[in-house]
């Protein structure tokens, strides 16, 4: 008698997470301040990296100009290949922070957990590998594409 009471008072605390057919995630204030933390963190992360690969770009770019005179063709052709994959690094943390950035602003207006294009609720799952992900698979697939 006792189990089927203890029964259904877990699938009455599990009920909000079956919910997830509801057109929009419904994030508790608990769950919204976790994504919120790991977002930050993330972004500070994000910040120091970006710092680090701009001093590289900069630190590659004083090289380059002290010692440009009288350098032969074949080390500063290595050095451009360097400095471009440098700033190639850079470009994509920097287009991570900007991610980052759109996501915690989603969180903030009621957004998170759905697909900025579709208006899809993003899986749980994927929310979970990637935090910062404003949109669903599909629409994730096909911005790659372009
Ligand atoms: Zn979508």
């Amino acid at each position: 008698m006792t189990s089927t009471k203890k029964k259904a008072a877990k699938s009455a605390s599990t009920s909000s997470e079956t919910a997830g057919t509801a057109k929009k995630a419904v994030l508790s204030a608990e769950e919204i301040t976790e994504i919120r933390e790991a977002l930050q963190a993330r972004l500070l992360e994000l910040r120091d990296e970006y710092a680090e690969a701009v001093d590289g770009i900069s630190e590659m770019q004083k090289e380059r100009l002290s010692d440009s005179a009288g350098d032969d063709q074949v080390d500063s052709g290595s050095k451009t290949v360097e400095r471009e994959q440098e700033i190639s690094l850079a470009n994509s943390i920097r287009d991570r922070m900007i991610q980052v950035e759109r996501a915690l602003e989603r969180l903030e207006e009621g957004d998170y957990g759905t697909c900025e294009r579709c208006g899809t609720p993003i899986p749980a799952a994927r929310l979970a590998a990637f935090p910062s992900a404003t949109l669903c698979v599909n629409c994730k697939s096909l911005e790659e594409r372009r």
